[in-house]
């Protein structure tokens, strides 16, 4: 990942003397996206190989996120692997309510993303049906390295995340699509 720091000029006499300024916001963004802390919704076989990626050989934690939390309530990145039955629809929306701004979410996977092969009436085709997603990981199933990738795309939407969010219009409107207040 390309270094997100946004630095501002050093001031007149300080150039090259390692000084560096930033704003706030920027610091909030790097410490956001350095420790995701992960709430992992597995259903079926993509379940498997993010167990994979929390092994020492992918190392999830070389990220900042080797913390699962099974609360929602102390989880920012909601990541949906496998297949999702509707009648489990409304638990994956209660989830995603329950967690605190800032959150995102990663559709891990071909089920989580659009169904995969489960073309069916009993099987909800994309968790995006019910709550916005921020990143989709292809494949059925997806390597470690693919949830890795999709966990750094993660950390570059989070370390450009306004502090406001919730104020924007844009996600307002994103947020009313979903009948989510
Ligand atoms: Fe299983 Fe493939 Fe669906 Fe993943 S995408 S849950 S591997 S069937």
């Amino acid at each position: 990942m390309s270094n997100p720091v946004k630095l501002i000029d050093a001031p007149e006499g300080f150039e090259g003397s390692g000084f560096f300024a930033t704003s706030f916001e920027n610091v909030i963004g790097i410490a956001r996206s350095k420790s995701l802390w992960p709430l992992p919704f597995a259903t079926s076989c993509c379940g498997i190989e993010f167990m994979a990626s929390m092994g020492s050989h992918y190392d999830i934690s070389r990220f900042g996120s080797e913390r699962p939390s099974f609360s929602p309530r102390q989880a920012d990145l909601l990541m949906v692997m496998g297949t999702i039955a509707k009648k489990m629809a409304p638990i994956v929306k209660q989830v995603y309510l329950q967690m605190a701004e800032p959150r995102w979410v990663i559709a891990v996977g071909a089920c989580a993303s659009s169904g995969g092969i489960f073309d069916t009436y009993s099987v909800l085709q994309g968790i995006d049906r019910v709550i916005p997603v921020d990143v989709y990981v292809p494949g059925c199933p997806p390597r470690p390295e693919q949830i890795l990738d999709g966990l750094m795309e993660i950390q570059k939407l989070a370390v450009n995340e306004s502090l406001r969010r919730r104020n924007t219009d844009e996600y307002q409107a994103l947020l009313e699509s979903y009948n989510i207040q």
